[in-house]
């Protein structure tokens, strides 16, 4: 990791160390999902990680994982390195999993929690998640989960906001409205385009709509 001084001065600025040597240091800043966070050379980082390599050692392809359950916690004194295996026996310890199989432990999974971390940090890029999944040999589908956190919830999302509306939020109001659009001769890229969906869904859900009205 490289940090200078000017970084390393910002950082340290954002920490919290008032409860002393052996309180957690509080990351004051920015967060994604309780996770302190700090760009780095252009790059989000972790900030525990970032304390646990400053004052420990290079934690790369190892989870850093917390003592005191505290994820906004920096101080390398709370934190420990563990493997996926140790990172999800803590957080079931923790009742943080709620009985939910997450991540690569979910019988579905496709990638591991390292390469989803890698997915979630390339959406940053602001790269089409079509690019991503080539890029990773995975399809359009599971980019889009990971990005939106629908699959691997437990990792950081690095603030990542989904600029279209996901298809499957649309109200009933919202389908009756392509319906109508539809009815008046509109084509279904247009209403597409309109809904932030594919003209292909717009068409899937107009007649899904129809045929239900039919049997009704
Ligand atoms: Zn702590």
């Amino acid at each position: 990791m490289m940090m200078d001084e000017k970084d390393l001065q910002k950082f340290w600025s954002k920490v919290d160390k008032s409860a002393g040597d052996e309180g957690c240091w509080n990351w004051t800043a920015a967060k994604s999902r309780g996770y302190g966070r700090f760009v780095n050379q252009r790059k989000p980082k972790l900030c525990h990680r970032i304390t646990y390599s400053l004052m420990v050692g290079d934690p790369s392809g190892k989870f850093v994982c917390h003592k005191c359950d505290n994820p906004a916690c920096v101080n390398p004194k709370h934190l420990f390195l563990g493997s996926q295996s140790d990172n999800m026996a803590d957080m079931a310890k923790k009742g943080r999993r709620k009985g939910k199989l997450i991540g690569e432990k979910h019988p579905l999974a496709l990638v591991s929690d390292e390469v989803a971390l890698e997915i979630k940090k390339a959406t940053l890029s602001g790269d089409a998640a079509r690019k991503i999944a080539n890029q990773f040999g995975v399809s359009i589908n599971t980019v889009t989960n990971i990005r939106r956190g629908k699959s691997y919830p437990h990792l950081p999302d690095f603030g990542y906001k989904p600029r279209i509306k996901p298809v499957s939020r649309f109200s009933e109001a919202d389908k009756l409205n392509m319906v109508r659009l539809r009815a008046t001769g509109k084509a279904y890229t247009e209403i597409a385009k309109l809904y932030g969906c594919s003209g292909w869904y717009a068409g899937v859900l107009v007649s899904k709509y129809n045929q239900k009205s039919v049997n009704e």
